[in-house]
């Protein structure tokens, strides 16, 4: 007898179509071969299967079977084949008894068929639903994960046996809901506001721009400047996650396997912070199982690079494709998987290897060239790349005792939220949503240059001779400083506060 059981395959964070299609013969030698898992998923797969079926007392292995997982020339790997490959052998053995239509099936089994949780539920769930399959089946550890997701009936079980009594209609069948909605919104808590950092206007109030157009920031400054304490703040300021974007950074973390709560959506934008050590494969992914890295764990959030210059070059280098395209792609064992990895830079840095050039309260130790060179680790192509670069200068503590507290985070964030509805307005017909994210063309069509403006811009580039890139940064600025001031055309003083962010680069 022959049976289809549907199931899914992931790449990245993309679910395809999987036909599990048994056969079962009616004579011949026992055998039971499995065709389009990769190697070593096979095999493992092949036994948990058997041992589960056995345990149960369905003795079916005394008759050939075939077991193809369609489309057969993708290599699938993963766990969650089990289920619907012992559904298969199942539904095969007695097609009249199991109701297995317009159903998708995942989950692990163990040896005595108790059924495991598996990574990636929440992509393959929402997939299934926008392909209108009615309903899954899958083990009680995702079913909070798979209940994010409206429209398709959830159905978690913890052992293969209650899988069995489900099909065969002997176990009571209501879908599973989540206790709590999910979807409901609301700010997430930050137990950080910006109303504790005192001084620094300069530093804050590129914070502000940078947050408000989705534009990457460089601070530059002495040890105690104050530059940890504002990068942390920043996801503060951005406005709380689209449902859509809570959905997005919930896949990634739950194919990263780094989902606390399963049954919980991602509220807070991710705040990422690797330490400079981190390798190639923790920043960009990758690994044996191509998983997702910082970068894309940080999608809709902050990527914090503390002490930027002491990262590893290569490391600088493999994060300019994902800063110009907001995707990643990996590459392995002769394919590639994409993730999307759409973060807000966020860099910090020594002015100088001592980390006190140009400080008022202690000198700096290091030899001139050794400044020259630890700076020129800067120039080039990755601060091309960096919209605002802000150089903080330390802050005298009497002058912070006298200073009065700063902004809260709600206040900015009030703004920074206006300043994105307009953008919202601005893109409403294009596939990108801030400044950061506009092409010479549109920046050709949208950026309403003031007369001055213009001028001051053309100076602007004979002056400091700014490369053409270095140009449309400064447009994209200016356009976010408009944008927080309500205002429709971009001034002179716009483009001139614009230009004191792009100091460090001169050109
Ligand atoms: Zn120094």
């Amino acid at each position: 007898m022959f049976i289809k059981i549907m199931s899914a395959h992931l790449a990245g964070i993309n679910a395809t179509d999987v036909a599990v299609e048994v056969d079962i013969a009616t004579f011949g030698m026992p055998s039971f071969s499995v065709v389009g898992l990769a190697e070593g998923a096979l095999r493992e797969s092949k036994e948990r299967v058997r041992s589960a079926l056995r345990n149960l007392d369905y003795n079916i292995f005394a008759r050939p079977i075939t077991v193809n997982l369609a489309p057969a020339d993708i290599k699938k790997e993963g766990s969650h084949f089990d289920l619907p490959m012992a559904v298969g052998l199942l539904a095969a053995m007695q097609p009249k008894d199991f109701d297995v239509a317009d159903t998708l099936f995942l989950g692990e089994l163990s040896l005595d068929g108790a059924l495991r949780g598996v990574s990636g539920v929440l992509c393959i769930c929402s997939w299934a639903a926008e392909l209108g399959i009615k309903r899954i089946v899958l083990p009680m550890e995702n079913a909070d994960e798979a209940a994010l997701v409206p429209n398709i009936e959830i159905y978690p079980f913890d052992h293969l046996s209650a899988v069995i009594g489900f099909l065969k209609g002997e176990l009571p069948a209501t879908p599973y809901k989540a206790e709590q909605d999910y979807f409901e919104r609301s700010f997430a808590d930050y137990d950080m506001d910006f109303a504790e950092v005192k001084g620094q206007h300069t530093a804050r109030r590129a914070a502000e721009i940078a947050a408000a157009g989705l534009h990457n920031i460089l601070m530059m400054g002495s040890p105690g400047s104050g530059k940890t304490m504002i990068a942390r703040r920043i996801p503060s300021i951005l406005p709380p996650m689209s449902l859509n974007e809570a959905l997005l950074t919930t896949k990634i973390h739950s194919i990263a396997g780094l989902l606390r709560n399963k049954g919980n959506l991602i509220k807070e934008r991710p705040y990422i912070s690797p330490h400079h050590t981190a390798s190639d494969v923790a920043i960009i992914g990758g690994g044996a199982k191509a998983m997702p890295g910082h970068v894309s764990i940080a999608t809709n959030g902050v990527l914090f690079l503390d002490e930027m210059l002491e990262f590893n070059r290569s490391v600088l280098e493999v994060l300019r494709q994902p800063m110009e395209d907001g995707v990643v792609t990996i590459a392995r064992a002769g394919r590639t998987v994409t993730y999307p990895a759409n973060f807000m830079l966020v860099a910090a840095s020594n002015p100088c290897p001592c980390g006190y050039y140009g400080d008022a309260r202690k000198r700096c130790t290091c030899a001139p060239h050794a400044v020259e060179r630890y700076r020129a680790r800067l120039s080039g192509p990755l601060l091309d790349r960096i919209d605002l670069q802000v150089v903080m200068t330390s802050v005298d503590v009497t002058d912070l005792e006298n200073q009065q507290a700063g902004e809260s985070s709600a206040t900015i964030r009030a703004r920074v939220m206006l300043a994105h509805a307009v953008q919202a307005e601005r893109f409403k017909d294009l596939p990108i949503a801030f400044n950061s994210q506009m092409n010479e063309r549109m920046l050709a069509e949208l950026v309403l240059l003031e007369d001055a403006a213009r001028k001051l811009a053309g100076a602007s580039v004979a002056k400091f001779a700014l490369s053409a890139r270095a140009y449309n940064k400064i447009l994209k600025l200016s356009r976010t400083i408009a944008d927080l001031a309500g205002s429709k055309t971009v001034t002179a003083a716009h483009v001139a506060e614009a230009l004191q962010y792009r100091m460090l680069s001169g050109g």
